[in-house]
């Protein structure tokens, strides 16, 4: 069984099928005129395939060799490999309308030389200067560029120039050898000054390589293309140096079968102007039932089936980066035309570059925006195929009853609009805070953590609460409080508001109360006569009910209670400082410290008689006493306060007598 083998890269590059497709829309189109002429023509060959100028002949499309052919009104096809601004501005002059197939790399070019230029700098193209891409470029700057082809051009280039070197920008054709521009740039500029701008395109040298690597393999190569086409001849070239039995054929008539039935290996290449079905009739001919890399017939017609089937808008597609450029990345995705992602369709962090990000060769993922972005190119987007991912991330949320953050970027009327990632939101004032939310502006630029709380596939829309997350972190809070506290454990707690029988004190998260009996060992009237709203405390769990959500504090009991410490701290005898709490026809009584009173008799104010307690003391004044006696028991304490005026000669003495020794010395 013959296998048939077509090495990789063969046929059209990206530029080329993008003019091939740009052509035949627009005569699909366009109507024809009774020769069948529908208005549209090219300057020139649009590729070097006599088959392809036939085939678009027969669409109505045909050539011409100078612009001035062109009737008036008509449509001309501007080449893959682009014109220089002269032919753009001679079409405006002539009336003509021109549809641009100038290859995305190659208007790049365009671009650099003509910033460099208006900047004033110097222009060194790399290339041939007789090859309609060079004469193209140097359009761009003026004709000015200076062209160099060989590295002895360079050479004396470099021996004679008088420009300054800094000032200059260097490009290079785009179907140039990678190693003739690294050894001209070597020569021009050896201290590395000049702008570089290696601007080669890979689609020549990767089409070259696979064809080498092709016949290598093989029996007998097959290499398909117009006579004609400079790059089909170096592939024959290349084909020929690994494999003796080496044929070029333009089509299928040039081909004898016999010929090809002793080989069991046939290898076939392509050149970058031969259509597809060129090489598809080729390869089918040759076998009944040839394999191509393994592929069976009915296989291979799924594959020339799939590659006509271009994909539908929405679709998620999967495709190889065939170029990244600083503005778009372009993905062979296996159908006839190739996708385009321009650089706003895909998110880029600050700073990142495509080039960085992708690279040739790699698998990506996107979703289609445009069967035809009206360029004959499939206009695709990363962003939004991201975007599909969020809304599905954010489905499931929903469903798991997940946590996700978004950023709120505006106001609206009711609320805020959030995102995220790509995808956006709604939450309404209500649900944006666990407090009463009057402005929402305050929460423009932040983060927040959201519940998905309803979503809307059909319109894809998400409505989000931040108020269901606190709440749940507050739940979980709680529970974890409860989980951590018992019956008698002391904890810090924030007095956070008072009541006549008490004050709520905030323990991590759960108000407790502590009663107004508990807060002191003395009477108190109201809490805030020793408490403040604010203040941080140490309170003592009395009891606690889960279900009920309740928790009774205590306050004075993280303190001993007097009379159990009374002997540590009073002793008879000993004059102690106090406030007279409660004026009694008997006496009065004196608070040594909170839920700790002492009984001044009447008899024991003043060593005078007297009549009335009032004309002596008032509630609140400070007043020092004598204890005369402690009675545990009965939680009694006797006081004197004339005791200690009996006292105060006697020290005013001693002070005195202190004073004198003093001044003796
Ligand atoms: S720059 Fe590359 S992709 Fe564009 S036309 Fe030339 S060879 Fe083809």
């Amino acid at each position: 069984m013959t296998e048939v083998i077509t090495s990789p890269n063969a046929g059209f590059c990206f530029g080329v099928r993008k003019a091939i497709d740009l052509a035949v829309e627009a005569a699909k189109n366009a109507e024809k005129d009774e020769q069948g002429r529908c208005g549209i023509y090219t300057c020139g060959m649009l590729i070097h395939n006599k088959r392809v100028e036939q085939d678009l002949a027969g669409m109505g499309i045909f050539k011409v060799d100078d612009l001035s052919e062109a009737p008036a009104g008509a449509k001309i096809i501007v080449r893959s490999h682009g014109e220089p601004k002269r032919f753009y501005d001679k079409a405006e002059e002539l009336g003509l309308e021109l549809m641009d197939a100038t290859c995305p790399f190659v208007k790049r070019i365009h671009d650099l030389v003509h910033s460099a230029r208006e900047e004033g700098k110097n222009v060194i193209i790399v290339g041939d200067p007789g090859h309609p891409e060079v004469i193209g470029i140097s359009g761009w700057c003026e004709d000015e560029a200076v062209i160099l082809s060989s590295v002895e051009e360079a050479k004396a280039y470099a021996e004679s120039r008088v420009d300054a070197v800094s000032e200059t920008v260097v490009v290079s054709q785009t179907t140039m050898r990678n190693e003739v521009f690294d050894e001209i740039v070597r020569t021009i500029d050896p201290d590395g000054k000049m702008d570089i701008k290696n601007t080669i395109c890979n689609a020549t040298a990767e089409r070259q390589q696979g064809c080498a690597e092709t016949a290598k393999k093989v029996d007998a190569m097959v290499v398909i293309g117009d006579r004609a086409s400079s790059n089909t001849k170096k592939l024959y070239e290349i084909a020929s140096k690994y494999c003796k039995n080496t044929f070029f054929v333009e089509n299928l008539s040039d081909l004898s079968l016999k010929e090809f039935e002793k080989y069991n290996r046939i290898g076939v290449a392509a050149g970058a102007s031969t259509p597809d079905y060129a090489i598809k009739e080729v390869t089918s001919s040759m076998s009944e039932k040839f394999t191509d890399e393994g592929l069976t017939m009915a296989d291979f017609m799924g594959e020339i089936e799939k590659s006509l089937r271009l994909p539908k808008g929405g679709e998620l597609v999967t495709g190889k980066v065939h170029q990244v450029t600083d503005k778009e990345i372009i993905v062979n995705l296996g159908c006839k035309k190739d996708g385009i992602i321009p650089l706003d369709e895909i998110s880029l962090e600050e700073g990142q570059t495509l080039t960085e990000l992708f690279k040739e060769g790699d698998e990506i993922q996107a979703k289609v925006l445009k069967t035809d972005d009206g360029d004959g190119t499939i206009l695709l987007s990363k962003k939004k195929l991201e975007a599909t991912e969020h809304w599905e991330e954010i489905n499931r949320a929903y469903e798991n009853k997940e946590l996700i953050d978004v950023e709120v970027i505006r106001q609206v009327n009711g609320g805020v609009i959030a995102l995220y990632k790509e995808v956006s939101g709604f939450i309404p004032l209500s649900q944006l805070s666990d407090r009463f939310v009057e402005d929402s502006s305050e929460f423009v630029g932040q983060t927040l953590t959201v519940k998905v709380s309803r979503v809307d596939p059909r319109r894809g829309k998400a409505v989000f609460s931040h108020k269901a997350y606190l709440n749940e972190e507050r739940q979980k809070a709680l529970e974890k409080v409860w989980a951590n506290i018992n019956v008698g454990d002391i904890v810090e707690g924030t007095v956070m508001r008072f009541t006549d029988y008490g004050a709520f004190v905030d323990i991590g998260g759960i108000d407790g109360l502590l009663h107004i009996s508990e807060i002191s060992w003395g009477k108190l009237k109201h809490p805030k006569e020793v408490l403040e709203i604010g203040q941080k405390i140490n309170v003592k769990i009395l009891s606690m009910n889960e279900e009920k959500g309740k928790i009774s504090l205590g306050l004075k009991q993280t303190i001993p209670e007097p009379w159990t410490v009374i002997d540590e701290n009073y002793s008879v005898g000993q004059v102690v400082e106090g406030k007279v709490v409660q004026i009694k026809e008997y006496g009065c009584f004196v608070e040594l410290e909170p839920g700790l009173d002492g009984l001044v008799h009447i008899s024991e104010i003043k060593n005078e008689r007297v009549a009335d307690i009032n004309e002596e003391l008032s509630v609140g004044e400070k007043v020092n006493a004598k204890i005369l006696e402690i009675d545990k028991e009965r939680k009694r304490i006797s006081l004197s306060i004339k005791e200690t005026l009996n006292m105060e000669p006697a020290a005013e003495e001693a002070d005195a007598a202190e004073e004198e020794a003093a001044d003796e010395e």
